[in-house]
């Protein structure tokens, strides 16, 4: 069985790993769930854009088998907050998790409700979410979940915005602008390419180049260890870049890889 855990509001970043699970398995599950557990109590949980009779559409253009679209209720029927929840430590901590409390334990706890709901599969996830990934790894391995954890690349818009249910909360004005984060990430990884070290030179190109942009409000721009998530004094072997930016309504998450060959 192939899984796509998704909030919904389905786009062609969805529809990406919909088709990888349907190519590569024999039944895909996908879940549409919007899952109040990771939403901070200011975050735009009663906002968050909902359609499910658009997306059962797109499921079932793009050959899924089954649906899952659980009510809160179902979801969690011992009622909310549930005593029993999943944290993953370290990986969890910085950035996303330093911006946002709650968020990673909230999802973790989700997905190993979904992960026990489908029994053995692999679970399809975005590189567009690169730190949850990171955490759903490090669940799926520390809690021997009988689950292939898949990364998928990041599905953009042709002038090189991440796809997002989100940006749907984007002006035009601000849409025009948001692809800045972007175009930032890949000077930080061009910088890189051309020998740059430095990661703290790195992390101020990024932040230069989004800072430029007046509706912008960057929260992050760092450059870690792909894997760990830890920063590095000297960059080396495989580093992701990863920045967050307010826009109007919307925060906006994306990032980039760089690899760094190693001396001979
Ligand atoms: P969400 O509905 O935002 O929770 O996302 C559900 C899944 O789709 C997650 O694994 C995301 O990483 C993935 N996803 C969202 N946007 C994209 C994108 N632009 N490209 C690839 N995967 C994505």
């Amino acid at each position: 069985m192939g899984l796509v855990p998704t909030m919904g509001f389905l786009h062609d970043g969805h529809r990406s790993l919909m088709h990888r699970s349907v190519a590569e398995r024999d039944v895909t599950l996908v879940t549409l769930f919007v899952n109040p557990l990771q939403f901070g109590v200011d975050e735009d949980l009663s906002a968050y854009p909902r359609d499910f009779e658009r997306d059962a559409a797109m499921c079932e253009d793009a050959g899924v088998d089954v649906m899952l679209h659980p009510s809160v209720d179902e979801m969690y029927p011992t009622g909310l907050p549930i005593l029993t929840t999943v944290t993953v430590d370290e990986v969890s901590a910085t950035m996303e998790g330093a911006s946002r409390p709650t968020h990673f334990a909230g999802v973790a706890t989700v997905v190993a409700k979904l992960f026990n709901i489908a029994g053995t599969c692999h679970a399809y996830f975005g590189e567009k979410d690169w730190q949850q990934l990171a955490v759903i790894r490090r669940l799926a391995a520390d809690l021997s979940f009988p689950v292939e954890v898949v990364g998928c690349p990041i599905v953009r818009e042709p002038d090189g915005l991440a796809m997002s249910s989100r940006n749907s909360y984007l002006t035009p004005e601000e849409r025009a602008a948001a692809p800045v984060m972007h175009w930032a990430l890949v000077a930080g990884a061009a910088a890189i390419a051309a020998g740059e070290r430095d990661p703290a030179k790195v992390r101020a190109l990024m932040a230069d180049l989004i800072n430029a942009e007046p509706l912008a409000e960057l929260d992050y721009a760092e450059v870690v260890d792909a894997a760990s998530l830890r920063r590095i004094d000297q960059l080396a072997g495989e580093v992701r870049l990863l920045a967050a930016t307010r826009l109007g309504r919307a925060r906006l998450i994306d990032n980039e890889g760089a690899t760094i060959p190693a001396p001979t």
